[in-house]
């Protein structure tokens, strides 16, 4: 074994690596001996000089290391990171997902034992976001593995994302290896075709972490008057008119990203007039559609983030019951909402109860008809709970 630099943890600290934690806090290590460059790997021990694990050292960043295995004894070569990559490859393979022409994720970070590596395939190309400092020093070397294990013909990176700064790293994104992908990459899911702007669109282009629950909204729209709310490029509109709804309203503040959902819905042949579209704030529409007395079967409340972590939960708490309330008020009897956090800092506890606090103030009554979380290509390490950051609910109103 290679003689890495050593972090010593301080006394008593070490108990979240023995639990396999992948995160070292900065505040539970003593000192570094020797000079670990950055994403460099570390030999991390306890304060009597037990040795636990070996990470990659992030110098800047809060998360002072990420641990890569707690087998002191293998080698973090490219042989261990190809053995990782494989190993998520496979995952997604025996859930039937990486089929041609599909969008799968391949490697989702710490919950593949990839600390910082997110990994999108959209039909032949790849898509990589590199968000940890032990990640971007093994980069492409990662890249030419992935091409060799996927056949991809090339990889994009989009490491355009601020967590980055937390790790001393800068934005970045552009080519990385192979043919640089068009504008828009044409993928298939679930029968439906989706032009999906890798180079641009959030995270890397697609919500790929909601494909199972666009299935459950397909299922659930027959015959139903819809409201998507923060519709993003249309993925929910897009399974509600395939799956029967009478009508759809999607709802967006940005008008780029409604062109775009409206390309799809034309892309599919599903521009039969179901579908309208708003350009507005869902705060303030929702408000707007509530005096005008308009009422819908079936809701879906997708917002982006409103608390990355546990330090803005309470404005994100009453973000997401003012949402969930009007939403409620505007459901028919027996209507349903299908509802969602994505807040690393709302655990799915919080999220039950913010939404039946919603409820109760609507004066309404109701049941949880289904837990919804991340498709099964963003599985969750066990010993991560952070991994499980999307959280929905569907509750039936009471008629
Ligand atoms: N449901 C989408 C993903 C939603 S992402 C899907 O499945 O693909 C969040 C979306 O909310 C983005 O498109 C963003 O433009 C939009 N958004 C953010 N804040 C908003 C607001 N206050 N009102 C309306 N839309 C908003």
């Amino acid at each position: 074994m290679p003689a890495y630099p050593v972090m010593h943890l301080k006394t008593s600290r070490e108990k979240s690596v023995l639990r396999r934690h992948p995160w070292i806090f900065a505040g539970s290590v003593g000192w570094m001996e020797g000079e670990p460059a950055s994403g460099e790997t570390v030999l991390v021990q306890d304060a009597r000089g037990q040795s636990l694990a070996l990470a990659a050292f992030s110098p800047e960043s809060q998360i002072r290391g990420r641990v890569w295995t707690w087998d002191v004894n293998q080698a973090i070569d490219e042989a261990f990171f190809r053995r990782r990559l494989e190993s998520a490859i496979q995952m997604r393979r025996s859930l039937g997902l990486e089929r041609p022409g599909a969008a799968v994720r391949l490697v989702h970070g710490e919950s593949d034992g990839l600390p910082g590596l997110v990994v999108d395939r959209y039909a032949d190309f790849l898509v990589m976001q590199v968000l940890s400092a032990g990640i971007e020093r093994w980069r492409e070397r990662l890249g030419r593995i992935l091409l060799d294990l996927t056949g991809a013909q090339g990889i994009y990176e989009r490491s355009d994302v601020d967590v980055r700064h937390l790790e001393g790293l800068l934005e970045r994104s552009g080519g990385l290896l192979g043919s640089t992908p068009p504008g828009r990459v044409e993928i298939t899911e679930d029968g439906l075709h989706y032009a999906v702007d890798v180079r641009g669109g959030h995270k890397t282009g697609f919500y790929l972490d909601q494909r199972s629950n666009r299935h459950q909204v397909r299922k659930l729209a027959h015959d139903k008057d819809v409201l998507d709310c923060f519709c993003y490029t249309g993925g929910f509109t897009l399974n509600a008119l395939v799956g029967g709804a009478k009508s759809v309203l999607a709802v967006d503040s940005s008008a780029e990203a409604l062109a775009q959902a409206q390309e799809q819905v034309a892309l599919n042949g599903l521009d039969d007039g179901r579908a309208r579209w708003q350009e507005g704030d869902v705060f303030r529409m929702l408000r707007l559609l509530r005096d005008q007395n308009q009422q819908f079967d079936l809701i879906v409340l997708d917002p982006p983030k409103f608390a990355p972590t546990s330090v803005q939960v309470e404005r994100a708490a009453r973000g997401y019951k003012d949402i969930n309330l009007l939403a409620f008020k505007l459901l028919r009897p027996g209507g349903l909402l299908v509802t969602f956090s994505c807040s690393g800092g709302v655990n799915a506890e919080l999220f039950q109860k913010i939404v039946a606090g919603a409820a109760l103030d609507a004066g309404l009554d109701g049941r949880i008809v289904r837990h919804l979380h991340a498709s099964g290509d963003h599985p969750v390490g066990i010993h991560f709970p952070e991994g499980e950051y999307l959280k929905g609910l569907v509750v039936e109103v009471a008629p």
